[in-house]
C-alpha cells in the first residue's frame, strides 16, 4: 500500500497549504462549487503522519478511503483506524481531524454537501500527542 504512487485514478493535485494541514498532503478539486448539486468533491492523498487540523463542515462530511490506512477522530472520542474501502462520515459541525496512519499513506475522495452553508471552518493544528493517542484495544 505503500509504493511509488498512491492508488487513485483521480488527479493527485497540488501541495494543501501548511496552515491548515500538517505534513505532506496533495489535493485535486473534482467537483467545485457546483451550482446544481451543491456540493464539493475532492481526492486527497496524505503521506504517513500526515492529517488536516481539527475542523468543522457545516453541512458534514462523508469520506470514501481509496487507498492505505489513515487516522480520524471527532472531538471526545477515540482516535479511529481507516482503511481502504471503508466510508466515514462526520455529522454537522462535529469537530474532527482526517489523515494517514504513522506507517501508511492514505488517499480518500471527500465529499462535502449542501455547500451553499458553507465548506470548512478551520481550528487548531493536531498536536503529535493528539495524533499518537491511539487506545489498542
Ligand atoms: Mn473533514
Amino acid at each position: 500500500m505503500n509504493d511509488q504512487n498512491p492508488k487513485t485514478i483521480f488527479p493527485i493535485g497540488e501541495q494543501a497549504s501548511g496552515e491548515y494541514f500538517t505534513g505532506d498532503v496533495k489535493a485535486s478539486y473534482l467537483l467545485t462549487d457546483d451550482s446544481l448539486f451543491q456540493c464539493s468533491i475532492f481526492n486527497v492523498t496524505f503521506e504517513k503522519g500526515a492529517r488536516t487540523n481539527w475542523h468543522t463542515h457545516p453541512s458534514g462530511q462523508i469520506l470514501l478511503v481509496l487507498d492505505g490506512e489513515g487516522l480520524c477522530q471527532i472531538k471526545g472520542e477515540p482516535v479511529r483506524i481507516m482503511k481502504a474501502g471503508e466510508i466515514i462520515l462526520f455529522p454537522p459541525n462535529a469537530e474532527h481531524w482526517h489523515g494517514a496512519s504513522p506507517q501508511s499513506r492514505m488517499t480518500h475522495i471527500a465529499i462535502n454537501p449542501n455547500t451553499e452553508k458553507g465548506l470548512v471552518e478551520w481550528m487548531q493544528r493536531v498536536t503529535d500527542e493528539e495524533y499518537h493517542n491511539i487506545k489498542v484495544e
